[in-house]
């Protein structure tokens, strides 16, 4: 591509609106124009670029036997009423009205069309397995969309679904699609994990994101410092939750509450729903002084009255109130100490909740007690889960941090082929509900996110795989004929040999087209300037400093 005839948006400023490295270089380097909040138009170069993701995505699919076909994005609503979806996705669902003023919907993902497709054209368990696929605009009006094709109200998905005629048979399909997202990843050299997911109500280790560890990724991730495991944090608190599950069943057998030690409340607190916030606060002898929860206090006051040994009905206290009673509980004569554990409580979110506040003893307990009338000085807070906790698995430490889901993998079982009678005949003559999967990544986050993992402060450093141009070649004088004459030269030849090599034939200073070459992250560089009388040029790559005299010759050899 000659850079004089190229649709060039590169900016020097950086754009007010964009927050994360990823959206303002991709507006800078000119790869994208916003046209309306969360709908980007994708420009020469970024275009460019989304192909090459595209095509890693595509021959990773194929490799791995799925086979891609393109459905319309525009769907009727029959589709989604049968799945019961229509009503259930709710105002990110993009719908409107035909002419006749039947319903339909831009498509925000395609379990519905591609179930609807296979039970109309597979007929036999000896036409399966199959795993189709497209690359596909998605349409999701997301509640806030942002940076950039992050999060966009329009996006392109990669999204296949599996068909198999049993369980094993899934199983397969969905550890080749693991493996191909795994191939797909590193191509694209951005470092994504395989993390488990709450496959909510169909349960098991039946889904898995692939997260890219980020501090501007919008999900919390739970990794384990000692063995692989790794979570969503939903997945996480699940976990957790049915562990603490099983721990009540063992703390249901102590009879006498006031005799349970600190251990065994703090076990408690951790057994009722995460929605409650809990916290304990002790003395300097280690002893619970008070308990504070919040939230639903119908079910959950209930709930800590028990843990004590039963709460009367009492006026709302003054801290002073508060302080003598559990005092008077623990037998302790000093003031409160507040001992400070794991998780802090947002001193402001605490104040907007009522407590009820007591002694680990029959009768010291008030309720409505407010945090910072009441109370104050930092306070603990027991999750579910925080770092430094047990990993579910080893027992070793857990971190969490922040995430960007790029891919998500999942086994949808029967969901969709009960819901919409999608059935083919099994080798029994019996009629049976395909086993399903499904599989997405989101190939312009995916996008995003090389960039987020590849720049510096000149611009993008785009890996070789996904460049939009391999080499830039750059005319140091435009007005030198000899130069401009060398340097097409060698755009020419490079282009025969199947290199996509841009030429900078712009009237600009040599350091503007430096400047353009790096923000667009053009992997290799040849400059030709003044060498050329000794018939050599310059030589230099996006991602190291040094520059090589080479001769011009040797060109063809270094980037290859
Ligand atoms: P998120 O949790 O980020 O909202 P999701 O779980 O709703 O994503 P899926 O339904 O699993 O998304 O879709 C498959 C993939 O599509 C995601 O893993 C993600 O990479 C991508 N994706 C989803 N929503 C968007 C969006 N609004 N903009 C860009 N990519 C998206
Ligand atoms: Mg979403
Ligand atoms: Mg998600
Ligand atoms: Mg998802």
């Amino acid at each position: 591509m000659k850079m004089s005839k190229m649709l060039m948006l590169t900016m020097k400023e950086v754009p007010a609106e964009a927050e994360i490295a990823s959206h303002q270089l991709m507006l800078r380097a000119g790869l994208m124009r916003k046209m309306v909040s969360g709908v980007y138009n994708y420009m020469p170069l970024g275009l460019q670029v989304l192909k090459k993701v595209e095509n890693v995505v595509r021959e990773e699919m194929n490799n791995a036997g799925a086979q891609e076909i393109l459905a319309s994005a525009m769907i009727p609503a029959e589709l989604w009423q049968q799945s019961g979806r229509w009503d259930a996705y709710g105002a990110e669902m993009i719908r409107f009205k035909d002419r006749n003023d039947r319903d339909f919907c831009l498509g925000p993902t395609h379990e519905e069309v591609f179930t609807d497709l296979v039970r109309s054209e597979i007929k036999s368990y000896k036409q399966l397995p199959i795993n189709l696929y497209q690359i596909q605009t998605k349409y999701r009006d997301e509640r806030r969309p942002r940076f950039g094709v992050m999060r966009s109200r329009e996006f392109v998905m990669k999204d296949a679904y599996s068909f198999d005629k049993d369980q094993e048979g899934l199983d397969l399909s969905y550890n080749k699609m693991h493996d191909a997202y795994v191939n797909i990843f590193k191509r694209c050299g951005i470092d994504a994990k395989a993390v488990e997911a709450d496959s909510g109500a169909i349960g098991g280790s039946n889904s898995a994101e692939f997260m890219v560890q980020s501090e501007v990724g919008e999900d919390d991730v739970v990794f384990c410092d000692s063995c692989n495991y790794a979570a969503n944090i939903e997945k996480a608190q699940a976990v957790a939750e049915e562990c603490a599950k099983e721990e009540l069943k063992e703390l249901k057998e102590i009879e006498t509450p006031n005799a349970r030690t600190i251990e065994d409340l703090v076990k408690f607190f951790n057994t009722t729903e995460k929605k409650f916030a809990k916290t304990l606060i002790f003395n300097a002898d280690g002893k619970i002084v008070a308990v504070m929860v919040r939230g639903d206090r119908e079910v959950n006051e209930t709930k800590v009255a028990n843990a004590l040994g039963g709460v009367n009905s009492l006026e709302m206290a003054s801290a002073e109130e508060v302080l003598k009673a559990t005092n008077a509980a623990v037998g302790f004569a000093g003031p409160i100490n507040i001992k400070v554990d794991t998780l802090l409580v947002d001193a402001e979110v605490t104040k907007m909740y009522n407590f009820i506040v007591g002694a680990n003893k029959t009768g010291y307990h008030f309720e409505n007690v407010n945090y910072d009338r009441d109370f104050k000085g930092t306070v603990g807070d027991f999750r579910n889960v925080t770092s430094g906790e047990t990993c579910p698995k080893c027992g070793g430490k857990v971190t969490i941090s922040r995430g960007t889901e790029v891919g998500h993998i999942f086994k949808l079982g029967t969901k969709y082929s009960e819901a919409m009678d999608a059935k083919f005949i099994a080798e029994d003559g019996t009629k049976k509900p395909f086993i399903m999967g499904c599989y997405g990544i989101g190939v312009t986050r995916t996008l995003a996110s090389i960039i987020e993992q590849h720049h510096d402060d000149n611009g993008i450093v785009w890996p070789l795989q996904v460049a939009p141009y391999q080499v830039s070649v750059i005319a140091v004088n435009s007005k030198d004929e000899e130069q401009m004459r060398i340097a097409e030269e060698i755009y020419n030849k490079l282009t025969d040999m199947g290199v996509e090599a841009l030429l900078d034939d712009r009237k600009e200073r040599a350091g503007v087209k430096f400047k353009d070459a790096d923000l667009m992250g053009i992997p290799m560089r040849v400059t030709v300037g003044k060498k050329i009388v000794d018939g050599q040029v310059e030589f230099k790559l996006r991602n190291c400093e040094d520059i090589e005299v080479i001769n011009i010759d040797d060109v063809y050899n270094k980037v290859n």
